[in-house]
C-alpha cells in the first residue's frame, strides 16, 4: 500500500509583499494541508490580484476538496472543472483549479519524498535557461526602452531578452514605426546574434502585425508574440502563416480544447501558463499535444516564487525545450517569504530536487502578509 492521506483544510488567500504594493503585484495563494499535516502550496493567477479565483477556491472547491485523496490530481481537476464550468471556464474558474492542482503535487511529492519532476516521468536536464521579460516599453521613448533593456542585460546575463509593448488593448497599431524604432535600437544594443523576443500584447491589426513582423525578421528577432487580440484566433493563425519569424500565442487560452484550435490555426509557438490554466497537470497535457503537433511549448509565467518552481519542473520533464523559460520579475521582492527563493545563476535556474515543488515557505512570513 502507498501513502493514505485526505485533505483536510483548503485555504485561500492574497499576499501584499510590500506596503502599497497594487493589486497585480500580490499574489493569489492556495495552501492545502492533509489530515496528517502534510502542506502544499499553490498559486493562481494574479490579474486584479487574483480575488476571482480564490473566492472560486474558498467558497466552491475547497467544500469539495475537503476529504478526497490529495493524489487524485488529475480527477479532481477534471470533476471540479466540470462542476463548476458554468462560473466561467476562461481564467477566473482556471486560474482556481491551477492554484489546486500545484498544491496538490506539492503534496504528492512531499507524501511520496519525490521533486515533481521525478513524478512526471523525470528530468531531462538538471537547470533551465531563462529569458528576462521586459515590459511597459509603450510607454517609454526609444532611449527610455534601451535603457531599462540594458540595466537588466548587464545585471543579469540572461540567455534572451523579450521586451513587451504593454500598450492600450484597446487602440490598434498605435504606433508602429516607434515600435520598430525600439525594436531596432535594443538589436543595436545586443548585438546581432543575442536571441530576442518581441511582445506586441495583441496591440496590432493583421496588417499592422504583418509589417511589424516584417521588421523584425530582418532584425533577426526569434519570435513575435501575440501580434493581435487574443480571442482572434484565425487572425493570429493568419499572421503565424504570412510571415516567417516564429508567432507565438496562447497565454490567454485556458482549455486544450482551445490550445488546439490555436495550433489549428496556424500558430507553432504556444505560450499557455501554469497559474492560468490546469497547473501542473494541465501543463503537461499541453506538452503532449504541442509534441503531436510538432509546436514549440514555450510557457508563459511572470509569477517568481511558486509558479516559476512548478513551471520549473514541467520544463524539466519536457524532452524539447527550444527556448528559455519566461522570468518577469528579478527584483527579490517576494524573497522573505521563502527560505530558499530560486535563484539564477548566469542565465540557468537549478531545477530542484527536493520533495514537491522543493519550495521552502516561511510560513510565519507569509502570514504576517496576508
Ligand atoms: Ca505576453
Amino acid at each position: 500500500m502507498g501513502p493514505s492521506a485526505r485533505i483536510r483544510t483548503v485555504e485561500a488567500f492574497q499576499v501584499t509583499w510590500r506596503p502599497g504594493d497594487p493589486p497585480g503585484r500580490r499574489s493569489a495563494l492556495v495552501r492545502i494541508a492533509t489530515d496528517e499535516g502534510v502542506v502544499g502550496y499553490g498559486e493562481a493567477s494574479p490579474m486584479q490580484g487574483g480575488l476571482h479565483s480564490l473566492g472560486i477556491v474558498e467558497r466552491d472547491l475547497a467544500p469539495a476538496l475537503v476529504g478526497a485523496d490529495p493524489l487524485d490530481t488529475a480527477v479532481l481537476q477534471d470533476r471540479l472543472l466540470h462542476r463548476f464550468v458554468k462560473l466561467g471556464p476562461e481564467g477566473a474558474l482556471t486560474g482556481a483549479l491551477a492554484a489546486v492542482d500545484i498544491a496538490l503535487w506539492d503534496i504528492k511529492g512531499k507524501l511520496l519524498g519525490l521533486p515533481v519532476h521525478k513524478l512526471l516521468g523525470g528530468a531531462w536536464r538538471t537547470e533551465v535557461p531563462y529569458y528576462a521579460s521586459i515590459g511597459g516599453n509603450a510607454a517609454r521613448t526609444v532611449e527610455e526602452t534601451v535603457r531599462v533593456v540594458e540595466a537588466r542585460w548587464r545585471r543579469e546575463n540572461p540567455a534572451a531578452i523579450k521586451i513587451r509593448r504593454d500598450g492600450d488593448r484597446s487602440v490598434l497599431d498605435a504606433d508602429i514605426p516607434g515600435d520598430i524604432a525600439k525594436a531596432r535600437a535594443v538589436r543595436a544594443l545586443v548585438g546581432d546574434g543575442y536571441p530576442l523576443g518581441f511582445d506586441a500584447n495583441n496591440g496590432y491589426s493583421v496588417g499592422g502585425a504583418i509589417r511589424v513582423g516584417r521588421a523584425l525578421e530582418e532584425l533577426g528577432y526569434a519570435w513575435f508574440e501575440e501580434p493581435v487580440q487574443h480571442y482572434d484566433v484565425r487572425g493570429m493563425g493568419e499572421v503565424a502563416q504570412r510571415l516567417d519569424i516564429t508567432v507565438s500565442a496562447a497565454e490567454q487560452t485556458y482549455t486544450v480544447q482551445a490550445l488546439v484550435d490555436m495550433i489549428r490555426a496556424g500558430v507553432r509557438m504556444v505560450q499557455p501558463d501554469i497559474v492560468k490554466m490546469g497547473g501542473i497537470t494541465g501543463l503537461m497535457q499541453c506538452a503532449a499535444i504541442c509534441h503531436a503537433h510538432g509546436v514549440e511549448l514555450v510557457p508563459h509565467q511572470t509569477q517568481p516564487m511558486i509558479g516559476h518552481v512548478a513551471n520549473l519542473h514541467v520544463l524539466a520533464a519536457l524532452m524539447n525545450l527550444t527556448k528559455p523559460a519566461e522570468y518577469d520579475d528579478a527584483s527579490g521582492r517576494m524573497d522573505a517569504g521563502f527560505r530558499n527563493p530560486p535563484k539564477p545563476v548566469e542565465g540557468r535556474f537549478p531545477v530542484p530536487q527536493e520533495p514537491g515543488l522543493g519550495l521552502e515557505v516561511d510560513e510565519a512570513e507569509i502570514n504576517k502578509r496576508r
